[in-house]
């Protein structure tokens, strides 16, 4: 396995697997990586030839208040579970690699980006848009691979890709957790412990609304009510949101059916975190 910090070298790279024939997979990351990382790489390693692993803390989908600075980074221990989960290359750039000092050019969506995260996090996902786009077009992949951890940013990439003609299948991957049902996120480290035994409250009150529509619930404010409850029970947790969604158009709904995304965004101390269900073919 190669790690590379140029975009020259990893155009050069992909080059020469296309022009054996090889199939190419992207898991984009900030890295820090982890089991949900891996089980992205593991899914990329199985349905392409080769498997490229960017790792890049992403400064545009930052707010300048926000954990860029403090953003967990361990290259060594991401190369080694790249290598471990079968991947090829990781592309590595710094900053200066991938935005020019006057850069000036960025990918805007219209809608989509406006609930759930978009309303705290205003610039993010014009931060996603732009370097996923980058990404795409250093790449040049067959395929990339998300999470649903992040199930507004999936919603987002998909739309993009469809609004743009990128030639790239989307595959959107299961949330892998800790034993206790807290989603694994680079974001979990910064939990002290107090609030780390606090933060399964996520999972268990998003299973609660979850049990509630496969019972036959089908008004979107019941079940959020019931989430939003069990999540306030819990002293250490401070809302952000809560919300039931259209998975495909991010807009809140009255009656649960089609494709529908419940997902929730809660401070532990200063540690935003998220985490969600979907539910389709309600
Ligand atoms: P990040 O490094 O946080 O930007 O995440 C990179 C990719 O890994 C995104 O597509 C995330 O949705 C995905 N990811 C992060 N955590 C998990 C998890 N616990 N389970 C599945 N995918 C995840």
């Amino acid at each position: 396995m190669n790690i590379v910090k140029t975009i020259a070298e990893v155009r050069e790279q992909v080059k020469a697997w296309k022009k054996e024939g090889l199939s190419v997979g992207l898991v984009p990351t900030m890295g820090y990586l982890h089991e949900g990382h891996q089980s992205l790489i593991e899914r990329a390693v199985k349905e392409n030839d080769r498997v490229v692993v960017s790792d890049f803390v992403n400064p545009t989908q930052f707010a300048p208040n926000e954990d860029l600075e403090s953003y967990p980074r361990d290259l060594e221990r991401d190369a080694a579970l790249c290598e471990k989960a079968g991947a090829d290359l990781i592309f590595h750039p710094e900053p200066e690699e991938m935005y020019a000092k006057d850069a000036c050019t960025f990918v805007d969506m219209r809608a989509l980006t406006k609930n759930l995260c978009g309303k705290t996090r205003p610039i993010h996902f014009s931060g996603v848009c732009t370097v996923v786009s980058k990404l795409f077009l250093i790449v040049n992949p067959d395929r990339a691979y998300f999470g649903e951890k992040d199930a507004q940013q999936l919603a987002v990439i998909r739309r993009m890709v469809r609004d743009l003609n990128f030639d790239i299948e989307i595959v959107g991957c299961p949330i892998i957790r800790e034993e206790d049902g807290l989603a694994k996120s680079s974001r979990n480290t910064y939990l002290t412990k107090e609030l780390r035994e606090a933060a399964p409250v996520l999972h268990k009150a998003l299973e609660e609304g979850k049990q509630m529509v496969l019972e036959g619930e089908r008004s979107a404010e019941k079940v959020r009510e019931t989430i939003k409850k069990r999540i306030e029970a819990e002293p250490l947790a401070k809302i952000d949101y809560v919300e039931i969604v259209d998975f495909e158009t991010i807009e809140p709904i009255e009656t649960i059916k089609g494709s529908v995304l419940a997902a929730v965004a809660v401070y532990f101390g200063k540690t935003r975190l998220i985490d969600n269900f979907i539910l389709t073919d309600i």
